[in-house]
């Protein structure tokens, strides 16, 4: 049994459409096409010759970024500036500890009751600040063999009932091997819940088709979809369609941002950021304050200025539309409150 049934038809499904696949393929992989393409002179940006983790930005998200601007927070999150270059202290490779409690490999079980999934280290726009930026993918990413480790592991651990598709982007994996996933889990029984984290739901609409849908309609307990957006300029009529094609299949559609400097640190830009998510079907859920992976140090704030913002966000948001402000510290059971240092 599906979680929800569609009664209409897929309105992205329109003539002509093309594969998300293609869409993929036409993305930005040179960061002086992407100035170029936004009308920025390069000589006012130092970029990074030859970056250890790759620059890849979908033509859509592209396309909101205001032209001229070097500065524009959208163009700031993929942008590979000299600062990656950077070696600050306390600033790690494995931010979060993940490593440590990976089981099998792909598998990250460190959380009661859940476990973690990396399907794929690949990406559809590659954010500077991401925390995963080191990760071994090579040697931790699931495999697609139905009896294998993975499998294994959760049929034998029957307090864990919610699997969660983390990045490396979930959905970049095909509709077939998803369904594949799917039927595996299907399988065992203690499995109620499926959450899928993925910044393909903003970053390229293209990816929420009648196909993806069907897959994630043939799991058997509850779908929870997370998106990543992290500015109000995140969000426009295209990604909005895919969101409303979401929630109306019956999916509940969270949102989890990361507090960026000089992106979205201001009360304004996240009042306007919830309100926005709220228009599109989506719950504010998370509001992370930066993990510290190695070459992330430029977009950190200091404790009291989050919490400075953080205060001044919920005096102006109702309850249901502010997010919890946490940090993910290695060693804690679940995501910290993070308020001040
Ligand atoms: S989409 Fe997610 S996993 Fe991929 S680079 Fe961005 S934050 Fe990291």
């Amino acid at each position: 049994m599906s979680s929800a049934t569609i009664s209409t038809p897929v309105s992205l499904a329109a003539p002509g459409r093309q594969h998300w696949k293609t869409v993929l393929a036409d993305s930005f992989r040179d960061p002086y096409e992407l100035l170029k393409y936004c009308g920025i002179d390069v000589s006012r940006v130092q970029l990074v010759s030859e970056h250890e983790f790759a620059f890849r930005v979908t033509r859509y998200f592209a396309s909101l970024i205001e032209k001229g601007n070097a500065q524009d927070p959208l163009l700031l999150q993929v942008l590979p500036g000299t600062q990656e270059l950077q070696r600050v202290e306390g600033y790690l490779q494995d931010a979060v500890g993940d490593i440590q409690f990976m089981r099998v490999p792909g598998l990250v079980h460190k959380y009661a009751g859940r476990v973690l999934l990396t399907l794929t280290g690949a990406c559809a726009i590659h954010c500077r600040y991401c925390f995963r930026r080191h990760f071994p993918y090579g040697e931790a990413r699931v495999g697609f063999d139905q009896g294998g480790q993975v499998m294994k592991y959760l049929a034998e651990h029957d307090d864990v009932n919610e699997v969660i598709l983390s990045g490396g982007d979930p959905l970049m994996v095909s509709d077939g091997k998803l369904a594949d996933l799917v039927a595996s889990l299907n399988r065992i029984p203690h499995i109620k819940t499926l959450r899928i984290h993925s910044r393909l739901l903003s970053v390229l609409p293209e990816r929420v088709t009648r196909d993806l849908v069907e897959v994630l309609q043939g799991f058997d307990g509850q779908v929870v979809m997370v998106t990543h957006i992290n500015h109000p300029n995140e969000i426009s009529e295209r990604n909005q369609a895919a969101f409303q094609l979401l929630s109306k299949t019956g999916y509940r559609l969270f949102n989890q941002s990361v507090l960026l400097k000089r992106v979205n640190d201001s009360a304004s830009t996240l009042v306007e950021l919830s309100n926005r998510l709220f228009e599109s079907h989506i719950t504010p859920y998370y509001l992370h304050r930066l993990d510290k992976v190695q070459g992330a140090a430029h977009f950190d704030l200091p404790g009291r200025e989050c919490a400075r913002i953080y205060a001044q966000l919920r005096s102006r948001l109702p309850g249901y539309l502010l997010p919890a402000m946490v940090q993910d510290i290695p060693g804690q059971p679940a995501k910290t409150p993070a308020i001040g240092d």
